[in-house]
């Protein structure tokens, strides 16, 4: 995630409905989204995340919390993993997907690698650092012997704006 005032937050074009592909995760998205509003309280950028088993229910959530604990990896999709593997009892999280409002960035697409996470759905591009589509796409370079599905553009709009209203009070 690059500092407030550097980031670019592209929505992707107005999504077709319906949607199946994205419609699917709509309501964990906005999950996601009150997960992310939790940031704020600390001056954090709010971005979440939630990491969904095999059976859809939540066995990680976090958000982004930087300011919070000083810890320069403490983004939303990190402690989320975090939460789901102690949870789970292993670091492998295969069969379980990440939903973040946020595209992930170069550290988070490679937890996202390294966990082994089947899926990775996200709202909001970050045209600036993302790396999971954008800017670089981590998660899916065929040099890497693992690579989940990625479901972009999941409430892209919502989760954007959510973003630009918090960079607006820190002007
Ligand atoms: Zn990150």
């Amino acid at each position: 995630m690059p500092d407030t005032g550097a980031m670019q937050i592209a929505p992707l074009p107005a999504p077709v409905r319906p949607d199946p592909v994205r419609d699917r995760w709509t309501d964990r998205m906005r999950l996601a989204i009150a997960e992310a509003a939790l940031a704020t309280a600390t001056g954090d950028v709010p971005v979440g995340a939630l990491v969904l088993g095999p059976d859809g229910t939540v066995i990680g959530r976090g958000h982004n919390e930087r300011e919070a604990i000083g810890d320069p990896t403490a983004h939303a999709e990190m402690v989320a993993i975090r939460q789901a593997a102690e949870k789970v009892g292993e670091w492998r999280l295969g069969g379980c997907t990440l939903v973040v409002t946020l595209e992930p960035c170069t550290m988070c697409a490679g937890a996202i690698v390294l966990s082994r996470l089947d899926r990775v759905v996200y709202g909001a591009l970050d045209e600036k650092a993302g790396a999971t589509g954008s800017l670089f796409d981590v998660v899916r370079d065929r040099r890497l012997n693992h690579r989940p599905e990625v479901i972009p553009g999941v409430l892209a709009e919502e989760c954007a704006e959510q973003l630009r209203a918090f960079f607006d009070t820190q002007r």
